[in-house]
């Protein structure tokens, strides 16, 4: 049976750490956040982003903008906290709305203020080996597979999800820790070989969004299992894992919700932390 691999307790002891270095430093840190029009999803995350910033003594300028902002007002608009020297670092709030092109506007966030790491050079610098900001989802799977102890190099890792914020950034991170890393995707799903990748996992890491999509009984015996994945299906929230039978065959696997998810915010304020004390 798997041991649960929880993101809460590596977020508190990240948070405290934080803490102090902003303590010790004398600090005073600002991030901005940029919501462009209202989104209900986005709530939760701007919530715990405040309730974090709020714990470390982070002031988060909540800038509130209207749905029909132009992608050119935006952009000047990113271009003003950029040069502002009281802001140490800038989020924009997903989703935008569909006039606006997200990979255009965050690649015009500094990449000293870019917090989660996914400015054009900031991604550049992950590929080198250099990152001074690491999108914070895929930092927080490191994170968690730093927590279970195991030596990476030589693992067959497979990742399920090639996104820009999840999977591929991992993929680099994994190959920098010298694993054997294999992509997956829809093309895999659809050549009908997910399931023969899958099997010979020793570490898994799953960022599709879709329930169920990773059956238990493809799980190898002792293999570690991150799952990104956040559904709601009967009420409830879900991974992409089929979690009961996963957890009989896997040595570590996340809970969803509980794995992942808490540590991200976490991740976010790391960045803006080390980006402020370099400014
Ligand atoms: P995206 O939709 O951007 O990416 C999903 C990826 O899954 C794509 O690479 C897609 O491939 C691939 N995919 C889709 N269907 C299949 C399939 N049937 N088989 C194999 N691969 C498939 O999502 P994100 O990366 O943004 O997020 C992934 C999940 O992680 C979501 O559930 C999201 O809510 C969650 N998430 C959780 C976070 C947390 O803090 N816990 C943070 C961020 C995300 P292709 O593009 O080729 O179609």
């Amino acid at each position: 049976m798997a041991r649960l691999l929880e993101g809460k307790p590596i977020a508190d002891r990240v948070r405290a750490e934080l803490k102090s270095r902003l303590a010790a430093a004398g600090k005073k840190v600002t991030l901005a956040s940029i919501q462009v029009g209202s989104d209900h999803g986005s709530e939760v995350y701007v919530r715990s982003q405040k309730k974090n910033a709020g714990f470390l003594g982070i002031e988060y300028q909540m800038h509130a903008l209207a749905a029909h902002t132009g992608q050119d007002q935006l952009a000047a608009f990113i271009q003003s906290l950029n040069a502002d020297p009281g802001v140490n670092g800038i989020i924009l709030q997903l989703p935008l709305p569909p006039h606006i092109d997200y990979k255009t506007v965050s690649g015009c966030i500094a990449p000293d203020k870019d917090v989660e790491g996914m400015n054009p050079v900031n991604l550049g610098r992950l590929l080198f080996g250099r990152a001074t900001a690491v999108p914070c989802t895929a930092a927080s799977v490191m994170e968690l597979l730093a927590a279970t102890g195991i030596d990476l190099e030589g693992k067959e890792v497979v990742i399920v999800g090639h996104s820009a914020i999840v999977g591929k950034p991992l993929s680099l991170l994994l190959l920098e820790k010298l694993a054997t890393v294999t992509v997956c995707h829809i093309g895999t799903s659809k050549s009908g070989k997910l399931e023969d990748h899958i099997r010979r996992a020793e570490v898994l890491i799953v960022a599709v969004g879709h329930a169920g999509l990773v059956k238990g009984e493809w799980v190898r015996e002792d293999a570690v299992v991150i799952d990104v994945g956040i559904n709601r299906a009967d009420g409830r929230i879900v991974g992409d894992v089929e979690f009961s039978t996963a957890q009989e065959r896997a040595s570590w696997i996340t809970p969803v919700p509980g794995g992942v998810g808490p540590l991200t915010v976490t991740m976010l304020m790391r960045n803006l932390v080390e980006m402020s004390l370099q400014q």
